[in-house]
């Protein structure tokens, strides 16, 4: 018997939509939770005329299997104001068996549910007509907004379904972020070029006291590697960015440790984006975390309605890790999330030229287009 991942083991519910109990996701998950030795975790099938489920057991974690009535395709909800790199949400589920105190999905949703759209049939014919209606656009999508892409994988296999579904669509680009280690979808395509394998790398000091149950830094970087290897390209990214005391030291370290694992050739595309914070997050970590101190810099509200650090300080930070990125050979995989065109020409010397100028130069990156789109 396999014991579960350490980042699964505190599920102990099962709610699932009484449309959606001869899924294949919902046979899956009762298998490799059975198989994992949880077979004793109690199902409760929740009747059509219920829309949500109320679960509040302390620690103790439910995953819920829901017939998703919504859009599965979406864009990523970024802003106007700011350099948005024009991303494609496939939406796969809301919520995070980890806990990681900067968490933005802790102010999205009000509740710790983990929820799964089983009715996969739904999602795969509504991408069907969207990226097969016509087939020269080109689409850079990812699982990782309202979810990490790989959390509950070893109980679902929804990126290999995924992943496996998107081999016929040649203009489809995927990218998988996770802060945990399962590679079990690599076997489910052979279109290395058309998977982005992606990890969220921090500073050491704030992996050990802000993220809680994610695979260590190690660890990711070894499946950056592994990735690397079978001939995907990877994407890295430094988002939140905090300021702490040691913040160069820890960002340095970690900057460095990254080329151990990988060359700059076999990274796609790397973001760095600061800290950023809706209203609603700050009582939220101040009431769960209580030890965490970064909430209490210096900030400014941004254009998106968002805390962010002052301007200066974020510039600061910015140039010290892109100098350092850039001595170890880093530069056109190098983009901010959300950052306006000040602070662009400030840390690079270059904005993208207008606001469609991030999403082609990472579009391009992520197909392959290396050296066609070298400036913005
Ligand atoms: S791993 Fe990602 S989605 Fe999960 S708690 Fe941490 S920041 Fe949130």
């Amino acid at each position: 018997m396999t014991k579960l991942p350490s980042h699964l083991r505190k599920i102990g519910q099962v709610f699932v939509d009484e449309s959606m109990t001869g899924t294949p996701i919902a046979r899956r998950v009762r298998e490799r939770l059975a198989e994992g030795g949880r077979a004793d975790i109690p199902w409760t099938v929740i009747p059509p005329d219920q829309d949500r489920v109320v679960f509040d057991q302390g620690d103790t974690q439910a995953i819920y299997l829901k017939e998703y009535k919504g859009r599965f395709l979406r864009f990523c909800p970024g802003t106007r104001a700011y350099h948005c790199c024009g991303y494609r949400i496939i939406h796969i589920g809301e919520n995070c068996p980890m806990a990681c105190s900067y968490c933005i999905l802790q102010a999205y949703f009000q509740d710790r549910v983990l929820k799964v759209w089983a009715n996969q049939d739904d999602l795969f014919r509504e991408l069907a007509d969207g990226f097969g209606a016509d087939r020269n656009t080109r689409y850079r999508v990812g699982t990782g907004e309202f979810t990490d892409s790989l959390a509950l994988e070893h109980l679902t296999g929804y990126s290999r379904d995924l992943v496996h579904f998107l081999e016929d669509y040649d203009n489809v680009v995927l990218e998988l972020k996770s802060k945990v280690v399962d590679l079990s979808w690599m076997d489910g395509t052979t279109r290395t070029d058309r998977v982005l394998p992606a990890w969220s790398l921090n500073a050491p000091f704030i992996n050990e006291h802000e993220e809680f149950g994610v695979s260590t830094l190690t660890q990711r970087l070894e499946a950056a590697r592994t990735c690397a290897e079978a001939g995907f390209k990877v994407c890295l990214h430094f988002d939140p960015i905090i300021r702490f005391d040691g913040w160069r030291d820890g960002y340095a370290e970690i900057i460095d440790r990254i080329f151990d694992y990988v060359k700059p050739e076999q990274i796609a595309y790397m973001s760095l984006g600061s800290f950023r914070c809706m209203p609603q997050l700050n009582p939220i970590i101040e009431d769960k975390f209580p030890e965490t101190t970064y909430i209490y810099n210096e900030f400014v509200p941004g254009l998106d309605g968002k805390a962010r650090l002052l301007r200066p300080l974020r510039v600061e930070q910015f140039r010290f890790m892109v100098d350092r990125l850039r001595a170890h050979g880093m530069e056109e995989q190098l983009y901010f999330c959300m950052e306006s065109t000040e602070v662009w020409k400030e840390v690079f010397g270059y904005a993208p030229k207008d606001f469609g100028g991030l999403g082609k130069r990472l579009m391009g990156r992520g197909f392959g287009d290396i050296g066609i789109l070298s400036k913005i």
